[in-house]
């Protein structure tokens, strides 16, 4: 791999480790020429349904896109990006393990729901309240309970 500060062919990897529960290897590496180091990160690509919008639309799903709700509901909440990882490998492998081409956000959605439960219950009640639009706060209490009482996986 080319050196990202002088552009030199050969790198070598001074250390690698498993991380994000071991769904990535991050590398060290080190230029032979300027001797600066660097990271990288490697996972594995697998194939990832396409995510059917509420509008009937397709569109690749995007990890990023997950993050970006997972930070959003865990905005000043003490929860590691590790952890955050974690659950998003978790809500990919569930993905991939369906076997389907297609899957609807919504199922995606209530997928972050369960993550976020075990993560942070004040960002589960946040992030539920936004997707869910209770109309009211027993429809709401319901949904609770009903996520309580299911068996977890
Ligand atoms: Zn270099």
């Amino acid at each position: 791999m080319h050196c990202p500060f002088c552009g030199a062919d050969d790198t070598k990897v001074i250390d690698s480790r498993l991380v994000a529960d071991g769904d990535q290897i991050r590398r060290r590496r080190e230029c032979l020429s300027c001797r600066e180091r660097f990271t990288t990160y490697e996972i594995a690509e697998l194939l990832m349904p396409r995510v059917i919008k509420q509008d009937n639309s397709r569109e690749p799903f995007d990890d990023n896109k997950l993050r970006a709700g997972f930070s959003r509901a865990l905005e000043k909440r003490p929860v590691s990006a590790e952890s955050i990882e974690s659950a998003i490998n978790q809500i990919k492998h569930y993905l991939q393990s369906t076997g389907e081409r297609e899957i609807p956000a919504q199922i995606i959605g209530e997928k972050v729901m369960e993550q976020l439960r075990q993560l942070d219950e004040v960002a589960y009640v946040r992030f539920a309240s936004v997707y869910r639009r209770f109309k009211d706060i027993n429809e709401f209490r319901e949904e609770l309970d009903r996520l309580e009482n299911k068996p977890s996986e």
